[in-house]
């Protein structure tokens, strides 16, 4: 049997690893449009930024890996009739077993300014990359657009290496999907350490140093105005509905840079923030395109049932950020999830079920996870607090620095997020899988010696 993986990043990597661990000693072919083999992203925003972490540091190892690897190869169509991947060149490569973990990429911004230099997204290596020559280069002042988990931490790391920076949101609070509780409690974080945050706020364009000052700069070609909406990729990566985001587009459509370098963020009240680099972090979106035309169910992520097989093809899996799947704490939805851990998972379940025929694969229900480092604070989250209808905070230190609080939706706890509280939410984690009242919940945490500002002081 030949199994093609469409991906060679980590959801791709994982369901390669799991396939051979599994005993599959058939041909193995991994396809992917980047030159590199697969590396690891949370770094791209965090050490690699901060100049902390080398590139070799995020490869993972994957040398011993028996695999016919397809690097710099873009699936362009697939041809399900002939059971074949058509790759961009047009080479076909047949499959019985076809694996998509194509993941994401960033939304660009294509309104007014999106021609100027200094515009940044971050997705891949290069783009780190090429974000830390301009701060080397002696870049100050750097306006972060979008305050979702990537925008905040670019933050973060910018202000780590001693820059003036700005982060913008048309939201009320960053991390939108935490609701405006944690959200304000990451805005306060952002305050005290120097950042200056312009919430509720929309971006009209960019202008650059050959315009004049003032609104009249931002005017190009797209004109009109153009509010920018932080988190989408975060709003949607739990299943809740993302904030519109006019002027945000798919990064494939991203004008791109001319000699002028950006001198201004326009903000909607014609107000401008100075910045010699911009990150626009405005979310991101799932590389399906390939499969447009192939009569598989886009949504746009590839609409999977819960063992992550198409619900069009026995014989097509999709594991990681493409995937849209029901999932049990979504009461049966789909829901699409962007976090490292689901991605790692999804691969290696995708790749057991693969080898397994249809009626004999086992659904993937594992809570989503994730983490995001921003100063000295690691934020974690359980279950997904995007659907919960009211955040409840349940443990707090004395002093204020850590904290665990629950999504509740229809009085039970879907979600829990921490903040530097990290063995408590393994506790947490474990009541999700049947998700417990928020009274049940609240009444084991006031009788636990451990919970976070208990009397005893155990938990502090
Ligand atoms: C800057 C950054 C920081 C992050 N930090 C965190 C964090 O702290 N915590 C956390 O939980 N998560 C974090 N994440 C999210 C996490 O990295 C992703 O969830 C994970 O990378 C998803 O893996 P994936 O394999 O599904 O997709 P991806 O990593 O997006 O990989 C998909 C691969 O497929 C390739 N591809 C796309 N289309 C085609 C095609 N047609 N043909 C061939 N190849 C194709 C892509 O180029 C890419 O190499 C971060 C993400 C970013 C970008």
């Amino acid at each position: 049997m030949r199994i093609v993986v469409v991906g060679a990043s980590l959801a791709g990597l994982r369901a390669a690893q799991a396939l051979r661990s599994a005993g599959h000693a058939g041909e193995l072919f991994v396809v992917g449009d980047e030159q590199r083999l697969p590396y690891t992203r949370p770094p791209l925003s965090k050490e690699l930024l901060a100049g902390a972490h080398t590139v070799e540091q995020c490869d993972f190892p994957c040398d011993e890996l028996d695999v016919t690897w397809r690097l710099g190869a873009a699936a362009a169509a697939l041809d399900r009739d002939a059971k074949a991947v058509v790759l961009a060149d047009g080479e076909r490569i047949a499959y019985d077993r076809l694996i998509v973990a194509t993941g994401c990429r960033a939304r660009t911004w294509t309104g007014p300014g999106a021609e100027l230099a200094g515009l940044h997204t971050l997705r891949d290596i290069d783009d780190t990359l090429a974000l830390r020559r301009e701060l080397e280069a002696g870049s100050r002042k750097v306006a972060v657009v979008g305050a979702g988990f990537v925008g905040a931490e670019v933050a973060a790391t910018a202000r780590g290496l001693g820059l003036d920076v700005t982060l913008i949101d048309v939201a009320p609070h960053p991390l939108l999907p935490l609701g405006p509780l944690l959200g304000e409690r990451c805005a306060q974080l952002h305050r005290d350490r120097g950042v200056e945050l312009k919430l509720a706020t929309g971006v009209k364009g960019f202008r650059g140093k050959g315009a004049q000052g003032g609104a009249a700069g931002a005017r190009g070609p797209a004109g009109g105005s153009a509010a920018a909406a932080a988190g989408a990729a975060s709003a949607t990566a739990d299943g809740a509905p993302a904030a519109a985001t006019p002027g945000a587009a798919d990064a494939g459509s991203g004008a791109r840079p001319t000699a002028d370098r950006v001198a201004a963020v326009v903000l909607d009240d014609g107000s401008e923030v100075a910045a010699d680099v911009v990150v626009v972090a405005l979310g991101a979106l799932p590389n399906t395109e390939w499969l447009a035309g192939s009569g598989l169910t886009l949504d746009p992520g590839l609409v999977c049932d819960a063992t992550l097989t198409s619900v069009d093809d026995p014989d097509v899996l999709c594991a990681g950020d493409a995937t849209s799947w029901p999932h049990p704490l979504a009461d049966g939805a789909t829901i699409r999830v962007e976090h490292w851990t689901n991605a790692a998972e999804q691969g290696a379940a995708a790749a057991r079920n693969a080898l397994a025929p249809a009626a004999e694969r086992t659904p993937y229900a594992a809570a989503p996870y994730f983490w995001s480092d921003q100063y000295d604070v690691k934020i974690q989250a359980v279950g997904l607090p995007g659907r919960a209808e009211r955040i409840e905070l349940l443990e707090e230190s004395p002093e204020g620095d850590r904290l665990v609080a629950v999504g509740v939706r229809d009085g039970k706890v879907i979600a829990a997020v921490a903040f530097n509280a990290v063995r408590r939410l393994a506790w947490y984690r474990r009541q999700l899988a049947d998700p417990p009242s928020f009274e049940q919940v609240a009444a084991a945490v006031a009788a636990d010696d451990r919970a976070l500002g208990a009397p005893s002081g155990v938990g502090r």
